[in-house]
């Protein structure tokens, strides 16, 4: 009997803390049978009334607990996204692709293994805010965002950079296979028309990383090539000159695009 009501008080104090200590799914499981177990041995040891008393009090102890936990983390998963994500379009931030162009620069020096960049802006996008209202252009945003995440791979990340200027972290990609896949961003966006009247075009610059000192050079080598976009035209794919002489065969050979 004395070992019988020492496994309960060790018993009650781990169905409490069990949520707060593993958050996980498994948590609540775990709870309910440890519950299970313990509350027969309530009953045998106890009058029934009190027996009802403390499974009852040891339920609410535990549902209160496995509550705050699970409330503590939805809600910092939401503090994350926020954190990580724009609240217009849903795409990753400009804080998160800084850290993420970083990560890969750091990856092709140690390991020599490719990425691109894609800077993408949206072509004379005042013009459509001044005819249509901003409404419109906020909408026109949205589906660029749906249409370019449709298409690129889960390996993957889009970014809005800031207003109309998006960017597109390929990973394991050389500038060749990049410039291929933005001409095709380039082409669904157009036949989408996203906007009315004439629809909405946009330019991209292309640049890999294998000449980029830091992820500044490296931005500015697309945003060269975006520049050069915007100079001949509009509604056009440059690639960074320094990027394709550097991109070598076995480079253009390293992607596999679904
Ligand atoms: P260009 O082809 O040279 O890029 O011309 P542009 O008109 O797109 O270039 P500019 O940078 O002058 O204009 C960008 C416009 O984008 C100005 C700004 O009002 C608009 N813009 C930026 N952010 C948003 C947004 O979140 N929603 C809407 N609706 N408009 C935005
Ligand atoms: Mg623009
Ligand atoms: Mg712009």
């Amino acid at each position: 009997v004395y070992g019988q009501t020492y496994s309960l008080y060790w018993l009650y104090p781990l169905l409490v803390a069990l949520p707060v200590l593993l958050r996980t799914r498994w948590a609540v499981w775990l709870g309910i049978v440890c519950g299970v177990i313990v509350t027969p041995l309530v009953f045998y040891q106890f009058e029934p009334e009190t027996a009802t008393i403390i499974c009852l009090s040891m339920a609410h102890t535990w549902l209160v607990s496995a509550w705050l936990m699970y409330a503590v983390n939805v809600q910092s998963s939401r503090l994350k996204d926020m954190a990580l994500t724009d609240a217009l379009t849903g795409a990753f931030n400009r804080r998160y692709f800084e850290s993420l162009a970083e990560q890969a620069l750091e990856i092709w020096q140690r390991y020599q293994r490719p990425a691109s960049l894609l800077v993408l802006d949206v072509d004379h996008f005042k013009l459509i805010n001044d005819s249509y209202g901003h409404a419109t252009g906020d909408e026109a945003l949205k589906g660029l965002v749906t249409l370019i995440s449709q298409r690129i791979r889960g390996v993957d990340t889009l970014c809005r950079y800031g207003g109309e200027e998006f960017v597109v972290l390929l990973a394991e990609t050389g500038a060749i296979q990049a410039a291929r896949v933005a001409e095709e961003i380039r082409a669904k966006v157009q036949e989408a028309a996203l906007a009315p009247g004439s629809g909405l075009t946009i330019s991209i610059g292309v640049a890999d990383l294998t000449r980029a000192s830091s992820v500044e050079v490296w931005f500015q080598a697309a945003d060269a090539a975006l520049y050069r976009a915007k100079q001949t035209g509009r509604n056009r794919v440059e690639t960074d000159n320094s990027g394709v002489a550097a991109s070598n065969a076995d480079m253009e050979a390293v992607p596999l695009w679904r």
